[in-house]
């Protein structure tokens, strides 16, 4: 009898429902994103033996594997361009003013993510850039800064720097060790 199959959602790949602990995630999706165990992958025909997965990967796991693969130097590197971009940000006045709201003074801002939001955003009149910054080393905290200047700068829910590790990828806790390192 077939065993019965699921689609990943992350990278799409079928894979056996039995071989994942995660109801809607392949092993190797399950793995990266939130540290299950690996299957041990045996490929047979293009898909894996043991867990069925194709060997499928998304755009995003694509990004978070060059962090996994990234040494530290290579790390510290990437925190110095996100950085550099930051500060070059024409509405920064206004983000820090949002972000003082979250975090008592002294106010001490890294940059973890400064990314338009998609490649077509920079220059367009109704792009959008997605800042991602730990604030005081104790909150993780999302904006969104339109081009338009209109349109509010905003953020979305802080987290705790604790739970932000506790959800967070593997790579995502490794860039947070290299800065409180
Ligand atoms: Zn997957
Ligand atoms: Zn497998």
């Amino acid at each position: 009898m077939p065993k019965p199959k699921r689609r990943c959602d992350e990278c799409e790949s079928l894979y056996f429902s039995e071989a994942s602990q995660m109801m809607s995630l392949c092993p190797e999706c399950s793995h990266l994103l939130y540290d299950y165990p690996n299957c041990q992958h045996k490929f047979e025909n293009g898909s894996c033996v043991n867990c069925g997965w194709d060997g499928s990967r998304s755009e995003y796991l694509k990004g978070l594997l060059q962090r996994h693969n990234m040494s530290d130097a290579e790390l510290n590197d990437e925190l110095v361009f996100l950085e550099g971009r930051m500060k070059k940000l024409s509405r920064l006045k206004e983000v820090k003013a949002l972000m003082s709201e979250i975090a008592p003074p002294p106010l001490v801002m890294v940059a973890i993510g400064c990314n338009w939001r998609t490649l077509e955003c920079e220059g367009a009149r109704d792009g959008l850039l997605d800042l991602k910054v730990l604030l005081n080393e104790s909150f993780v905290v999302r904006g969104e800064i339109p081009n338009d200047l209109t349109a509010k700068v905003e953020h979305a829910r802080p987290y705790l720097l604790s739970d932000y590790l506790l959800r967070g990828t593997a790579s995502e806790r490794r860039q947070i060790g290299l800065i409180l390192a």
